[in-house]
């Protein structure tokens, strides 16, 4: 699908129109990854970061959350829940921490390894060269890093680097895939200033990196942020330079070509389209029903998201007293529940809805490791 047709599909509203693209998407899902559907356990292990993304809510700079750190025994033992509970992977994240250090995460997923049939995904932000061959050679299967927009100045306002360094996810999402890892990417859609045209890029890049793994949620405002506070008619204002107003990149934009450029709605409807194209562009990807979703539309939006492309769901783990400290956004689904609920209530979910609980690993089918570990 050439870019021009993912923009027409982002406008189109029409019902009739669209349900011709959910039963495409998951037509490709059936024929490409099958019926089954993959349990992810994510353990959120550490909420402390340097960063200052405009949107998230574990910036630096909010000092109105309490930080944690989780030791290597209380990962462990989150990752024998998993065993128990069936999952063939667990999903690491945290804030860029550099409290983590590299030689005691190497160590906690040599542990995993040799402890658990587990694949182990990492997903700690922008980390150094060394640090990633290091993971890898632990023993680390995968790694999860979205690129966020690949319009490169929406990209430079909202995420401040570090004092000295350049922040170029793509740079390091090519240094994941020469280690070896499945990569994952993947943007939040509806950000203010992204426009549809941008989305549209977004999605055509997500073909041409061949991701193993794409991850893709609405962009939702939290207070504590600079994008969070801003009203929805004024201009964003961040950290990163002077503020612009969506209007004003869009009309920088439309000097260039002459495409309108409509700000992307942060809804559930984008979100489908999102993945649904998603899918299409990448048939064999394995594709979340992300947690964003289902805090959008708790009554259903999983099931959605797995009707309309996606593969995967990424039950929390995370025990409650820290769940409720990683609030990358406000109001996040299944904040209040044990990793105990969480399981049953995904596993009824998806019987109703007639698939299958995934067995294994799940790797990506299209995953060839172009370089042994080194
Ligand atoms: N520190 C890691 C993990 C970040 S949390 C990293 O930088 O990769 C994982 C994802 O949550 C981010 O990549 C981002 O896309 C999403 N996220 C953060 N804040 C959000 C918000 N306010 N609304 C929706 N998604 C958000």
């Amino acid at each position: 699908m050439h870019r021009r047709e993912i923009l027409d599909w982002l406008r189109v509203e029409d019902e009739r129109r669209l349900n011709e693209l959910w039963r495409r998407a998951d037509e490709v899902r059936r024929l490409h990854v099958g019926d089954e559907v993959h349990l992810r356990g994510l353990i959120e292990f550490s909420n402390h970061c340097v960063r200052r993304c405009a949107y998230c809510g574990l910036r630096a700079e909010n000092r109105r959350i309490a930080r944690y750190r989780m030791t290597a025994d209380e990962i462990l033992d989150c990752a024998r829940q998993a065993v128990a509970y069936g999952y063939g992977t667990v999903v690491l994240q945290s804030g860029e921490d550099p409290g983590t250090q590299a030689d005691w995460l190497a160590d906690v997923v040599r542990r995993i390894k040799a402890e658990t049939p587990l694949a182990v995904t990492l997903s700690l932000g922008e980390r150094e060269d060394d640090e990633l061959a290091l993971w890898r050679k632990a023993g680390a299967d995968r790694y999860l890093l979205r690129f966020e927009t690949s319009n490169r100045r929406l990209y430079e306002q909202i995420h401040p680097p570090r004092p000295g360094r350049r922040s170029d996810r793509f740079a390091i999402l090519r240094r994941l895939r020469e280690l070896g890892y499945e990569v994952g990417s993947g943007v939040m859609i509806g950000i203010p200033g992204q426009t549809c045209d941008d989305l549209a890029e977004d999605i055509d890049t997500f073909r041409r990196l061949r991701l193993d793994m794409i991850g893709v949620g609405p962009y939702i405002a939290h207070p504590d942020t600079p994008l969070g506070q801003q009203r929805q008619d004024r201009p964003p204002e961040t950290h990163a330079g002077p503020a612009v107003r969506p209007g004003n990149i869009a009309s920088v934009l439309a000097a260039d070509t002459a495409v309108t450029h409509e700000q992307v709605a942060g809804t559930e409807l984008m979100t489908y389209k999102t993945i649904a194209l998603a899918r299409i562009v990448c048939p064999q990807a394995n594709i979340p029903s992300t947690t964003a979703l289902a805090t959008l539309n708790r009554a259903n939006g999983r099931e959605l998201g797995l009707s309309r492309g996606a593969n995967v769901i990424m039950p929390n783990l995370t025990p409650p007293r820290y769940r409720c400290l990683y609030q990358i956004y406000p109001a996040k689904a299944c904040l209040y529940e044990t990793a105990a609920e969480c399981d049953a209530c995904l596993k009824h979910r998806l019987r109703a809805m007639g698939r299958k609980v995934g067995t294994g690993r799940g790797d990506s089918p299209g995953h060839r490791p172009i370089t042994t570990i080194p």
